[in-house]
């Protein structure tokens, strides 16, 4: 049965046909203050009745940056057909002088976004149609334990936490879960803080047995050094992944790491653009690359730089802590790349989450279904988005017990 939005669409779609021509007539963005980050959305308007796509390109600490980028790169799109994905794409790259850097690609990459939404809903299909159609039957997701409550958690000593907090995802469907049990480090540590992380790890693999993968994200805390001195002490507990255990332009260090430990290196979520990713691949400093859909350069650029993981026999799992139409993004990509592993999803972060959408996206369980709604599936209330308007983040400093600064 097609409502009536359906009906108007498939109208401007004769349209469309008839006429071959669609313009873009505006490019907004709506920033929605979802407690520790701002979602920048980002719509595409064209001039036919009911068509417009949305995407993503949440950025914190620098929200206001990338919506004036959106609105940069905005200049050079309208009047363009928003059907030429490919071209747009080139067009936001190359025709301004300075390209690349995650303010302008995480832009692009909320743009590149509305234009598959667009595409998909015009010609009626879902996106990951548009991308190949899907290679798996279903897409396996993973739970975060809660990084801002499990660095509490460390601080008070409390490595039982963790094993209490993995049965609960658990019970909620999850067989895979991320979590943060190494502290903010020395660049090289002691005897205690690397037991305790130990220890944190070990709780979680008694609580939840064999039955669970459990990753690691480092978020790039240590130096190459302390993340072997870390990971040696974890060899028994059969890692999923070991997350950026070292600042990632630095990628001879993380092929230093990932000889040196048995499990597997992921990184990837703050590189942006294929060339930025060539060198973690050609150097085989990961086994698991990450990037971000709505950092990365988009959809477009999401499944080029899975294609060259491919050639290297390197997984893919699209980072992915933002809100809702990145997490729409990444399904698609995930349903339509065969080296994908498993997706990263965010389901408690503030309770209003689902409101701001016209159809609620189902992640709390722990696997998804191929998406079947044309374009990326998902529409915004805007009224209940609006009601969370821009908020400055918080800042997170963190420093070494000597006052000097440290990674967080
Ligand atoms: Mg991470």
């Amino acid at each position: 049965m097609l409502d009536a939005m359906a009906i108007a669409r498939l109208q401007a779609r004769e349209v469309c046909c008839n006429q071959t021509f669609v313009k873009i007539t505006a490019i907004e963005t709506l920033v929605v203050n979802a407690r520790m980050r701002n979602w920048v959305l980002v719509k595409v308007v064209t001039d036919q009745p009911g068509l417009y796509g949305w995407g993503e390109c949440t950025l914190e600490w620098k929200t206001k940056s990338v919506v004036g980028a959106v609105e940069d790169l905005s200049v050079l799109l309208i009047g363009q057909d928003p059907r030429r994905i490919e071209h747009l794409w080139q067009i936001m790259h190359r025709q301004y002088f300075w390209r690349g850097g995650i303010t302008n690609m995480s832009a692009m990459s909320g743009i590149d976004q509305a234009l598959w939404d667009i595409k998909g809903k015009e010609l009626g299909r879902p996106v990951c149609e548009l991308l190949g159609g899907p290679v798996r039957e279903t897409l396996r997701l993973y739970d975060h334990l809660g990084g801002g409550l499990l660095e509490g958690m460390y601080r008070t000593g409390d490595a039982e936490a963790f094993g209490e907090r993995i049965l609960e995802s658990m019970v909620r469907g999850f067989t895979a879960v991320k979590a943060m049990p190494i502290p903010v480090a020395e660049m090289v540590e002691s005897a205690a803080v690397l037991k305790h992380a130990a220890k944190c790890v070990e709780a979680m693999r008694t609580a939840a047995g064999d039955e669970i993968d459990i990753m690691l994200d480092l978020h790039a805390r240590t130096t190459p050094a302390t993340a072997i001195q870390f990971g040696r002490l974890l060899t028994d507990y059969n890692l999923y992944w070991y997350e950026e255990p070292c600042w990632p332009e630095h990628v001879d260090a993380l092929a230093e790491v990932a000889r040196a430990l048995p499990f597997p290196i992921a990184t990837g979520e703050r590189l942006v653009g294929r060339w930025e990713f060539r060198e973690v691949l050609e150097k085989r400093a990961c086994s698991v690359i990450q990037p971000d859909i709505s950092h990365c350069g988009g959809i477009s650029e999401g499944r080029r730089i899975a294609a060259m993981a491919e050639t290297y026999s390197i997984s893919v799992a699209c980072h992915n802590p933002q809100g809702p139409v990145s997490t729409a993004s990444s399904i698609h990509v995930g349903f339509a790349t065969p080296n994908y592993l498993i997706q990263e999803v965010v389901r408690a972060d503030v309770p209003w989450r689902n409101d701001i959408l016209v159809e609620p996206l189902d992640v709390q369980q722990g696997i998804c279904q191929v998406p079947t709604a044309p374009g990326l599936g998902i529409d915004i209330n805007e009224a209940e988005a609006r009601k969370h308007p821009f908020e400055r983040e918080v800042t997170m400093a963190y420093f070494h017990k000597d006052g000097s600064v440290a990674d967080w």
